[in-house]
């Protein structure tokens, strides 16, 4: 392993990635690469905080399959970064076993997000999802992260990951680093209803891997300005998904300049808008179609899975054993066990 910084964030294999996860972390992910030593963890035990059915469960396969592809479609190079997934590590729950004693009850209750996720979910508040940010510490700091870029509703997590690994270094000697977080361009992505954020659990997604077709479809039906009822009337650009969409993906400013401006003067319908936002998103996905092909070969993201999980289980194992050392743990079994021994020999010698 390189002595770079270490990158590491991660996705709930609920779903195929959107535009959302792309300006909230993905762009950060890609663009910062080559720079840091940089782990992407399918997280799946995540997802059993406010999905855990069979059926649920029964799609991890496919979503880390599509997950992984969309983040390779979107720029990452699999041969430099290090893709793992989350079950096939367990020491990570042996070690948020251990940082459960770092943070109160009282700290996650007043996180806000996990409140919003046990109600999109509809479900009253589960004790994993309650310990969702302790896991997510343990996900970040068991190869030894330095740097997570996350979206806007995951910040107060690296926040608890951050407190964690200060408590513990206090309590025990400086062994964990102190992670950064690191929000995307735009912060919350808001979903085509206009009404949440993007969310693969919602049903308000463009996908990465959206065709056109699928592409124009949406953004037609996309939510625009309520209160503007034909073309000529003016309209309202703040706060506009149309126009917040624009300005995340429409690298032409002048374009999109000129469309606010005749939008605000009654000059423009939302067909228009609609379509030059359309044939932005498009334009920018299309190369991520392209890369996408080039790996459509079965078994190799799995393979690609399979490789980093192992790393990845590597240098957790050697993080749990720093952990357990500070903390005076990682002796006591071993001592147990050789004093057993010890009494099963002498009890074994003859004539005594
Ligand atoms: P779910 O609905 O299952 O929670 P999700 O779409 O919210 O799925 P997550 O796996 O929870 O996706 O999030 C993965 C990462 O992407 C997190 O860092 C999260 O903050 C970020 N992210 C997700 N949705 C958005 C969004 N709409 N805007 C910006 N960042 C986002
Ligand atoms: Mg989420």
């Amino acid at each position: 392993m390189s002595d770079k910084k270490r990158l590491l964030t991660g996705d709930r294999p609920t779903g195929k990635l959107h535009l959302g996860h792309l300006v909230g972390s993905i762009n950060n992910r890609v663009r910062l690469q080559d720079e840091y030593q940089s782990f992407f963890l399918i997280a799946d035990l995540h997802m059993l905080t406010t999905k855990n059915s069979p059926e649920d469960i029964a799609q991890i396969d496919k979503n880390a399959h599509d997950m992984i592809l969309d983040q390779i479609a979107a720029g990452i190079d699999p041969d430099k970064v290090t893709f793992y997934l989350q079950s096939g590590i367990p020491e990570i729950h042996e070690m948020y076993t251990l940082f459960q004693s770092l943070v109160t009850v009282a700290r996650l209750e007043r996180l806000p997000s996990l409140k919003d996720m046990a109600r999109d979910a509809g479900i009253e508040m589960p004790l994993a999802l309650l310990g969702y940010p302790v896991l997510q510490a343990a996900d970040i700091l068991c190869v030894r992260g330095d740097l997570v870029p996350v979206g806007k509703d995951n910040i107060a997590h690296v926040e608890i990951t951050r407190e964690i690994a200060r408590r513990f270094n206090f309590l025990y000697g400086e062994t964990l680093p102190v992670p950064e977080g690191m929000i995307g361009e735009v912060p919350t992505l808001v979903g085509t209803d206009g009404q949440a954020k993007m969310s693969k659990s919602l049903n308000n997604t463009i996908y990465l891997s959206d065709s056109p077709d699928e592409v124009n479809k949406k953004v037609r039906g996309m939510y625009t300005d309520p209160n503007r009822v034909s073309a000529d009337v003016p309209g309202t650009v703040e706060g506009n998904p149309v126009f917040i969409y624009h300005d995340a993906f429409n690298p032409n400013k002048a374009e999109v300049e000129d469309l606010k401006t005749r939008y605000r003067a009654g000059k423009v319908g939302d067909v228009e808008v609609k379509q030059k936002l359309a044939a932005a998103i498009n334009n920018l996905l299309a190369p991520m179609h392209e890369r996408r092909a080039e790996y459509e070969d079965p078994g190799l993201i799995e393979e690609i899975l399979y490789h980093g999980t192992l790393v990845a289980r590597e240098e957790t194992q050697q993080t749990l054993y720093a952990i357990k050392k500070a903390m005076g743990l990682a002796g006591v079994w071993n001592r147990i066990r050789r004093k057993v021994e010890k009494r099963q020999k002498n009890l074994a010698k003859p004539g005594e």
